[in-house]
């Protein structure tokens, strides 16, 4: 049985004490939770005091992003191995702000992950298509190319470790939420490129979370389809009631 798993997504908002002051009521509301896997993913800025927060308790640490390079002169990134000392369990990769503001493409995304799994961080790997890639009928063909991209020369082993977010681009701090069914088509569509390109084995191992406007009202819900496994969470993540409420709907 795979553990479902919720992480919160805080993107560019909160630093410092009002970091610290987050993280320290999530991990008030979520204490004692067991049964699913929780992890919160601040700015980087915010990593080491986060860290501090949440060590020794249910609530792991994860970056938004990250280079695939060691080290080096790439001004502005962050590599697995800071993230590391960072306190960091896993990192978001490919978001779709990532691709659509900061031109991050299939192939760095591939990148991204191969780097990530040398590091042992575990990879939150997002995919979704956009509103009118829905409305063309293209949904299919655009998640399998990312899933497809992003996992290009990962091994089996490596694979079935990884974390896949499905995250409709429409459905992203939009207010508008995929339907359960709509939403759990998708997943199992997921598994089944996963299956095609390793072993069911492997597909069944792998989590994959649903993203796009999640509250504690539709929780329930969608995580109660059998190929949705948790989820990846934005805004509610910044509200430490409504991401406790969302945590315990995936036990
Ligand atoms: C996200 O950015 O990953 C996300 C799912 O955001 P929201 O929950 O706000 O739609």
């Amino acid at each position: 049985m795979r553990k479902p798993f919720v992480a919160g997504n805080w993107k560019m908002n909160l630093a410092g004490t009002e970091a610290e002051a987050l993280a320290r009521s999530v991990v008030a509301g979520v204490k004692g939770v067991e049964g699913v896997e929780i992890g919160i993913c601040p700015t980087f800025v915010a990593l080491e005091r986060v860290a501090a927060v949440v060590s020794g308790t249910n609530v792991g640490l994860g970056g938004q992003n990250m280079h695939w390079e060691a080290d080096g002169a790439f001004t502005g990134e962050i590599s697995a191995s800071m993230l590391l000392t960072s306190g960091c369990r896993y990192v978001i990769l490919g978001h779709s702000e990532r691709r659509t503001f900061f031109g991050e493409t299939d192939e760095t995304v591939n990148k991204r992950l191969k780097a990530a799994q040398v590091a042992d961080l575990t990879p939150i790997v997002c995919v979704g298509e956009t509103l009118q890639e829905r409305e063309s009928d293209v949904t299919e063909k655009v998640v399998k190319t990312q899933v497809v991209g992003a996992f290009k020369g990962v091994s089996e082993a490596d694979a079935s470790s990884a974390v896949v977010a499905y995250e409709p681009v429409w459905a992203i701090g939009t207010g508008l939420t995929a339907t359960p069914g709509q939403a759990e088509a998708v997943h199992a569509f997921i598994r089944q490129t996963l299956t095609d390109l390793y072993t069911p084995a492997a597909a069944d191992a792998v989590r994959i979370q649903y993203g796009g406007s999640v509250k504690p009202e539709n929780a329930v819900e969608l995580f109660g389809q059998s190929n949705i496994d948790g989820g990846l969470i934005g805004g509610a993540a910044l509200k430490a009631d409504s991401f406790a409420a969302i945590i315990k709907a995936a036990v």
